[in-house]
């Protein structure tokens, strides 16, 4: 890129672009409103608007769009997200102008539709997880958590247990479990994991007692493997008077299969965006509505919706109705549009489709694992059969060539692949945590196992090379190369300069 004649010829940046005069849309009726703005509000200057065409805008956005890894035009095999296919009559269907263009503050009578498909989707999720209620109204998977861990606490309080200030988190959780507890004024206990992968029960054992509130667990637990022991521990925990959580991110590999309310559990969040087929990239909007066994039902945040009286039409509960209830968690509803994404995605699936999630994630994970076995790559827990994802570790490769997990990450975007998780769970040194799910197939797996090993043995060869990666993507300011991970992301640089290069 620093070759005159290449800067030349590559597209404008739309500020570049951009001519006086040049006719774009709707800049005209802009100074007719001006006169109701106080002046003191108006701007001395213009603002720095391209002025381009609308053909000039479209090129702009959709080649910037294209600079992006997305499920769409990558495999994306992050670990712990779930990054699956989401089908677009998803997005259709819960886009529908009725859907979209409601006003939250209509009166029931005008929302029995999407009132129908939130009861029915919360009838759907305890199917599915075995839970006695459910309310939808948590944002995300960690304000579900944050939920049900108050609904344990208020549990607790309301029978007078003040003791219960412990919350007992697996030292393999992921960050938001030990935030949660914290945030509801609880005490964070860590239990260790044994060498199989499983919570280590003589440890535990030696923590509980009458100060223990509960317990939280991600089951298949965040190494990849499944808690063989969990109605014992169940069983332990509800003997010393505590509650279950269950972190529910890794939904997609027992979907149809096992139920968390089976299991034991008293409380779970659903990260329908994860599990049920919503995008979730960059932090974008998603829902993690909570279910609860029949002693938390009192506790489950509003609104919820629920049946009229004679069964005919939908209502949302009144506040004085739960009295016991945690209170509010969100703005109106909830993130409807997810909900409506994922209530289409379950009709759509139906109750084999489920199953087979459950079933085609970890045939994919076993599958992929059995490859990179054989292309010589560690696999954190090999004796152990893996659940819809895996880790494989790099201690190895990087005590021989100093080729570490993260320049494996960061050579994988030159192939084209987006990244899998890395230094998470923290438990296993240089990981990678990979996800494929069900919606790959084995061609794609094949062509990412042989990447994979492809730069294993550039790592072998050229350890430099790898360490420089990536080699062929583009990064804010023209160039390419590696940015620095921490300025990228505290003070990153993206704002368009004019230079001599570009007059
Ligand atoms: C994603 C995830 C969470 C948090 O869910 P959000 O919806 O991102 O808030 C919690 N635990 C695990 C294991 C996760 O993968």
């Amino acid at each position: 890129m620093s070759d005159r004649t290449t800067m030349n010829v590559r597209p404008p940046v739309i500020f570049e672009a951009s001519r006086e005069r040049r006719p774009g849309w709707g800049r005209g009726n802009v100074p007719e409103h001006t006169a109701m703005i106080p002046d003191r509000f108006l701007r001395k200057n213009p603002p720095l608007l391209p002025e381009v065409s609308e053909l000039q805008v479209v090129r702009h956005f959709t080649r910037l769009s294209q600079h992006n890894f997305s499920i769409d035009t990558q495999f994306y095999p992050l670990g712990s997200c779930t990054m699956k296919y989401n089908p677009k009559v998803c997005h259709t269907l819960s886009m529908l102008p009725e859907f979209l263009e409601r006003h939250p503050l209509a009166p029931e009578s005008m929302g029995q539709g999407v009132m129908q498909c939130l009861f029915e989707l919360g009838e759907y999720l305890k199917e599915i997880t075995g839970t006695a209620g459910v309310s939808l109204t948590p944002m995300a998977g960690a304000q579900g958590e944050f939920a049900g861990v108050a609904m344990i606490r208020a549990y607790h309080l309301d029978r007078g247990d003040h003791e219960r200030v412990e919350m007992l988190i697996p030292d393999a959780a992921h960050g938001t479990n030990p935030a949660t507890a914290a945030m509801c004024g609880l005490k964070v206990r860590e239990i260790p994991t044994n060498a199989a992968g499983d919570v280590d029960i003589e440890a535990l054992k030696k923590v509980l007692g009458p100060q223990t509130a509960g317990l939280m667990l991600t089951n298949p637990s965040t190494l990849g493997v499944f808690e063989r022991r969990i109605r014992e521990i169940a069983a332990l925990v509800h003997q010393a008077g505590g509650l279950l959580y269950y972190d529910g991110a890794n939904l997609n590999a027992i979907t149809g299969r096992v139920r968390p309310g089976d299991m034991g559990f008293d409380a779970i969040h659903v990260n329908v965006h994860k599990t049920f087929a919503t995008p979730h990239g960059g932090g974008g909007p998603g829902a993690g509505p909570v279910g609860v066994s029949a002693r938390l039902v009192p506790y489950l945040p509003v609104p919820m919706v629920v049946k009229t009286d004679d069964g005919s039409g939908y209502r949302w509960l009144d506040r004085a109705e739960a009295p016991r209830s945690i209170g509010r968690l969100s703005a109106f509803a909830g993130n409807v549009g997810i909900l409506l994404r994922a209530y289409v995605y379950i009709r759509l699936l139906g109750r084999d489709g489920m199953r087979r999630v459950a079933d085609f994630s970890t045939l994919n994970a076993n599958y992929l694992k059995a490859r990179l076995q054989r292309f010589g790559f560690q696999i954190a827990y090999p004796e152990r059969r893996a659940t819809h994802e895996f880790i494989v570790t790099l201690k190895r490769e990087s005590e021989q060539w100093g080729v570490s997990a993260l320049d494996f990450a960061k050579r994988l975007l030159d192939y084209g692949f987006y990244a899998p998780t890395i230094y998470f769970p923290m438990l296993v040194p240089e990981c990678l945590l990979i996800e494929p799910t069900e919606t790959e197939t084995k061609e794609e797996l094949d062509r990412f196992a042989e990447a994979l090993a492809s730069i294993r043995r550039e790592a072998e060869a050229d350890p430099g090379f790898v360490k420089g990666a990536p080699h062929h993507v583009p990064v804010p300011g023209g160039g390419l190369g590696r940015l620095d991970d921490t300025r990228a992301a505290r003070k990153p640089d993206l704002i368009w300069r004019r230079t001599l290069d570009h007059e």
